[in-house]
C-alpha cells in the first residue's frame, strides 16, 4: 500500500519519539485513478497506430525486396536462356530456373510478370518497385 511522504516522516518520528501519528493509511483516490487511466490510454492511443503504420511499411518493404529480388531472377534467366527484352515469362519459368520456392507478397498478393525487360509487379495495391530516376 502507498504511503504518503508526510505519513512516513510521522510514523518515523513517532518511533523516535511517541509523538507523530498516522491517521490512517492512505490509498488512490478516485481522481489519482482517473487520471492513471486517462494517461495509460494516451499512451497506448499514441503506441498502438505506431505499431500498426511501421508493420505496414515493412510489409511494404519486404514485397518491394521480394520484387526486387524477382526481378534479377528474371534478368539472369534471360541471360542464361538468351531470352530478349520483350518476350513473355512465367513465374513457373523462373521457378524452374532457380529451382527454389519463389517469394511470396507478405500480404497475399499475386506477383505478376508479363515479359522480360519489364518489372514485376505485385497485385496487392501500395505494392510495387520504386520508380528509378535515371
Ligand atoms: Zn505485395
Amino acid at each position: 500500500m502507498w504511503l504518503g511522504t508526510r505519513c512516513l516522516k510521522k510514523m518515523k518520528k513517532k518511533a523516535i519519539d511517541g509523538t507523530g501519528s498516522c491517521p490512517q493509511l492512505r490509498a488512490f483516490t478516485l481522481f489519482e485513478v482517473i487520471l492513471l487511466i486517462a494517461v495509460f490510454g494516451l499512451l497506448v492511443g499514441v503506441a498502438v497506430p505506431n505499431k500498426i503504420r511501421a508493420d505496414q511499411n515493412a510489409d511494404v518493404n519486404r514485397c518491394r525486396a521480394n520484387l526486387e529480388n524477382l526481378e534479377f531472377a528474371v534478368r539472369k534467366w534471360a541471360a542464361k536462356e538468351d531470352v530478349t527484352d520483350g518476350s513473355s515469362v512465367t513465374l513457373q519459368d523462373i521457378q524452374r530456373f532457380t529451382g527454389k520456392e519463389l517469394p511470396r507478397c507478405p500480404l497475399g498478393g499475386e506477383y505478376i510478370l508479363v515479359s522480360v525487360g519489364e518489372p514485376p509487379r505485385c497485385s496487392t495495391a501500395g505494392h510495387g518497385l520504386l520508380e528509378r530516376n535515371e
